[in-house]
């Protein structure tokens, strides 16, 4: 088993809050996601807009994975990384036409287009470049993902992908297109999916869609399934690694691949999430009515997702082994959202006391704010630390 250790006599001398990523963590995730695709015709592209901290793009990047890129800025973060274009994917509901000629100039894998509009814009823009832009069609198959309505994309009302009943108007669209090239289809149906049926229900519909395809005389090389796979944020000490063997199973076993198809992945989450913790100093510890605060230095525009998902991300405090007790652990900012977990039993707590966010990695450090005009939290990783 592989722990999140921290070096917290090099945390004493840093001013918090900051980011600390193990990236021993994220190399044995990474290597487990290669064990799990070794010899299938996967192809694992990472989801940048989780998280876009150079070393762990870096060490991303080395492990060979591709880039999932939702922005223009994300598609040249990928680049800058050294990732090839022929591993870049783009896709998002609102590409703007510079983002759109970013990937076109870069002549990047594919577009995965979510609406008629912007397959006529992408068309145009190739072909005032003289290129070829090759599309996916990102379909929403309406699969529930059994996860918070804020992370679900996969239903019909959604604002995400192609709904079911306008596939064949859209597919006789982009036949009629010059400039774009059909290569495959695309689904994304949520985030922070534990349970796998929804993986499953999503491989059944798109068995459907390959039978529909092919009576239709199209044949598509790419499957894309997007990402979600979730990660144990109550226990990351004993499940630091996501379920990659269950996940990959899945696909493996109810997806019928043609040959020489592909089928791509699109994780973010579940690669860097228990990699990341945010680390905070105790500055006070606050007694209530009825209960104990703990404030930190570190609020919500370190870490939104408890005020933004309600998610819940394990609190330890690093100084103290003393008995536990109950806390409302809460942040600075002058927001009554501003509170990390409620009614919390930690190790008795003094002010100065190093605590650490578990599981941060996802979705932490990339949507810091300056609201209050606080400080962006710096990042540092384990192989500075050591
Ligand atoms: C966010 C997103 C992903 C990654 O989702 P995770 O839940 O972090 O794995 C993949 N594909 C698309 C299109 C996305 O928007």
């Amino acid at each position: 088993m592989i722990k999140a250790k921290y070096p917290v006599n090099r945390f004493s001398d840093i001013p918090t809050p900051f980011y600390y990523y193990d990236l021993d963590v994220l190399r044995t995730s990474l290597a487990e996601i290669k064990r799990q695709i070794e010899g299938q015709p996967f192809v694992v592209h990472y989801a940048l807009k989780a998280n876009v901290n150079p070393e762990v793009l870096k060490t991303i990047k080395e492990a060979g994975l591709g880039a999932d890129c939702v922005s223009g800025g994300e598609v040249q973060a990928a680049l800058d990384a050294g990732i090839v274009p022929a591993k870049v994917v783009f896709a998002g509901v609102g590409k703007a036409d510079w983002e759109i000629n970013l990937g076109l100039d870069n002549d990047i894998f594919c577009f995965n287009v979510e609406s008629i509009p912007e397959l006529e814009v992408i068309d145009e823009l190739a072909r005032a470049k003289g290129k070829t832009a090759k599309v996916a069609l990102r379909i929403n198959p309406n699969v529930s993902a059994n996860t918070h309505h804020y992370i679900t994309t996969g239903l019909n009302e959604n604002k995400f992908g192609i709904n079911l009943t306008e596939l064949d108007k859209v597919t006789q669209i982009v036949k009629g297109l010059q400039n774009v090239k059909l290569i495959g289809i695309h689904f994304h149906i949520g985030s922070q999916i534990t349970d796998m049926s929804p993986f499953q229900d999503l491989c059944v519909r798109i068995n459907e869609l390959q039978d529909h395809f092919e009576a239709n005389d199209i044949a598509l090389k790419n499957i894309n399934v997007g990402g979600g796979l979730g990660v144990n944020y109550e226990h990351p000490n004993h499940f630091p690694i996501p379920e990659y063997e269950a996940y990959f199973k899945i696909f493996r076993e109810h997806l019928s691949l043609r040959p020489g198809q592909t089928l791509h992945f699109e994780l973010g989450r579940s690669i860097v999430a228990q990699c990341g913790s945010l680390i905070s100093r105790v500055l006070y510890v606050k007694e209530g009515t009825s209960k104990k605060f703990v404030i930190l230095d570190a609020g919500f525009t370190d870490l939104i997702r408890p005020a933004l998902y309600q998610a819940y991300h394990r609190v330890e405090n690093l100084s103290s082994d003393l008995k536990e007790e109950a806390y409302d652990v809460v942040g600075p900012i002058c927001e009554s959202s501003d509170v990390f977990v409620k009614d919390y039993r930690m190790n008795q707590t003094k002010r100065g006391d190093i605590i650490a966010l578990r599981s941060a990695g996802a979705y932490g450090e990339i949507m810091a704010s300056q609201y209050n005009l606080r400080k962006l939290p710096k990042a540092y990783t384990s192989d500075e630390l050591k």
